[in-house]
């Protein structure tokens, strides 16, 4: 039997860092300007902590000035809405990320919109959304659009293909239906509500999962041949007492039915860092258009 072809998002990744890399060098040499990104993080979330300490290594090495802001678990919304707007005016900060989730006494749509939509570079300002929805310019959230990314790698041409996204959240489902219909492709968005979500899913020449739920979706819903893009991580607990990461799709099951799909680990991961890094730097470069 063929096993479907493993697309490598972490070498893909690694490549567009590159790429971002030498841009970020270009920009700072002919036009003096250095690419800043400020990572926000209130509390003390362990995977929180790590995905910001990631950010700010990453940030580095491509080269950009990285601002960590580490608040405490107790700070107001005020506080931290005061951050922002001090970030907003910074010239040297050219790309504002807060980390979500925020503590529960702080309203995070309230201070997501706080941040100036063009320093916005995880795309989650409605100003953004209404942009990509309307086809404007603006910043593009990043784990949507390395999924983007990793679909072409495998199939090149998406126009014309049924697309099916389980999962319709503001911050991957919703945004990544989008970005599939801008690429022509005919789209499904399938969520808790779906009836019969196994032959939904049996339509997708494209799949991406985005449920959150580890290896939900099972390999006899998978159309022969379809590109999965799997951008779940859970961790699921072993017998021997370890843990294990998982995506949101059985992917052994999966591997000898589909035509291509992501690993999680090494899949959809570690394009978000590479987008979040081409996201600042676009913004950067908006200052010299
Ligand atoms: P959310 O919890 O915000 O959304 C989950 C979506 O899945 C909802 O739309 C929900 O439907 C739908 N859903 C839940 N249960 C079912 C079901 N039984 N059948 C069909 N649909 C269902 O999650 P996110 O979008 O934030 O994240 C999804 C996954 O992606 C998570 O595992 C997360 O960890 C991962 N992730 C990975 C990233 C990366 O960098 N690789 C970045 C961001 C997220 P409804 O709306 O009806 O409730």
């Amino acid at each position: 039997m063929t096993q479907a072809q493993l697309i490598d998002g972490k070498a893909i990744a690694l490549e567009l860092r590159k790429k971002v890399g030498e841009e970020t060098h270009a920009l700072h040499k002919q036009h003096g300007i250095k690419p800043g990104l400020a990572v926000v993080l209130v509390g003390e979330d362990p995977a929180s902590s790590v995905y910001v300490r990631n950010k700010g290594i990453a940030t580095k090495k491509a080269g950009m000035a990285s601002f960590t802001h580490q608040l405490p678990a107790d700070t107001s919304e005020q506080d931290l809405l005061q951050l922002v707007s001090q970030l907003n005016q910074d010239t040297s900060v050219h790309g504002i990320l807060v980390q979500l989730p925020l503590p529960e006494q702080i309203n995070s749509d309230k201070v997501l919109q706080a941040i100036d939509p063009d320093k916005d570079v995880d795309g989650f300002h409605p100003i953004n959304a209404g942009r990509l929805m309307t086809g404007q310019p603006g910043h593009v959230p990043c784990t949507p659009k390395g999924c983007v990314v990793l679909a072409k790698s495998a199939l090149k041409d998406l126009a014309g293909l049924e697309a099916v996204v389980v999962g319709r959240s503001n911050i991957v489902g919703k945004p990544v239906a989008q970005l599939l219909l801008n690429e022509n492709c005919t789209v499904t968005i399938a969520h808790s509500r779906t009836k019969d979500l196994a032959s939904v899913v049996r339509r997708a020449d494209l799949l991406i999962a985005a449920v959150g739920l580890p290896q939900f979706i099972r390999g006899d819903w998978i159309k022969p041949g379809a590109c999965i893009i799997d951008v779940g991580i859970n961790r699921i607990d072993l017998e021997d007492g370890k843990t294990k990461l998982v995506g949101d799709v059985a992917f052994e099951e999966a591997l000898a039915v589909a035509g291509s799909i992501t690993p999680v680990p090494g899949g959809v991961g570690p394009m978000t860092i590479a987008m979040l890094l081409s996201n600042t730097l676009d913004a950067a470069r908006r200052l010299i258009s």
